[in-house]
């Protein structure tokens, strides 16, 4: 694997990352886009991570911004392997914990309610296919593998928990699964590395509960990539 990318919404999400390798940015690399890019070359492999950037002074999240910054990435940087790695929430019922950290094993979306006919419903759903490694990575690492299910909300209303648990969502995030419909355009695989800031089956109030756990769940979000890195650097 000679060019992995990152797609990370949340500058708080990636700053431990890109610390931790030393990576540079490429200033204006995305201009005019609010897409900023960060690069070190590893053993054999360029690591890049992508971030959605800003407007009007904080971090773009939701589908819309990851979709471009995946669609520009993926133009301009031809990586073999893209890697959305974020927070989440998750559920208690699932045996989920803070901080816990998963590996992806599908990404639908949760909030788009389309009649019609299978065609529509299977579209508006998404399903898309994580890179076929995934579960070999994520029993090499020990981490558990749940379904990242995405929708343009931070609460969760009660049709999106009925959509959830009707299609077996676990991880809930704003991001996944624009990510995974952009990567299955132009079939370049993609990873989930997700850790849980937020229970949504708790009772808490979910904001308050993602900025509690923000800063310790982006810290086992580090811990998990290096090891993902050294995974796939000596695995290919
Ligand atoms: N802008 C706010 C909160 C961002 S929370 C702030 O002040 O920090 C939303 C981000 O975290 C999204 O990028 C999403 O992918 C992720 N996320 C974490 N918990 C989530 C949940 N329960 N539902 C949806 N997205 C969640």
């Amino acid at each position: 694997m000679k060019t992995i990318c990152y797609i990370v919404a949340m500058r708080a999400e990636a700053k431990p990352f890109i610390e931790r390798y030393g990576m540079e940015e490429v200033k204006d690399f995305f201009s005019p886009l609010p897409c900023l890019l960060y690069q070190a070359q590893l053993e054999g492999c360029t690591l890049n991570v992508v971030l959605n950037g800003q407007q009007h002074g904080s971090d773009l999240l939701g589908c819309e911004a990851a979709s471009v910054a995946a669609l520009s990435a993926i133009q301009r940087l031809h990586p073999d392997l893209v890697i959305n790695s974020g927070t989440c929430g998750a559920f208690r019922a699932k045996g989920a914990d803070i901080a816990q950290v998963y590996i992806g094993n599908g990404a639908m979306f949760h909030d788009r309610r389309v009649p019609g006919d299978d065609a529509w419903a299977t579209q508006s759903l998404g399903n898309y296919p994580v890179w076929e490694g995934s579960q070999a990575l994520a029993e090499a690492l020990n981490l558990k593998m749940g379904k990242v299910t995405t929708g343009s909300s931070l609460d969760m209303q009660p049709c999106d928990l009925e959509m959830i648990q009707r299609h077996g969502g676990e991880l809930k995030d704003m991001e996944g699964a624009a990510i995974g419909f952009v990567c299955s355009l132009f079939q370049v695989p993609v990873l989930y590395v997700k850790s849980v800031t937020d229970l949504c089956d708790s009772g808490a109030e979910t904001y308050e509960e993602f900025s509690r756990n923000l800063h310790h769940a982006c810290e086992t979000l580090r811990n998990a990539n290096e090891k993902v890195i050294e995974y796939l650097t000596s695995q290919f």
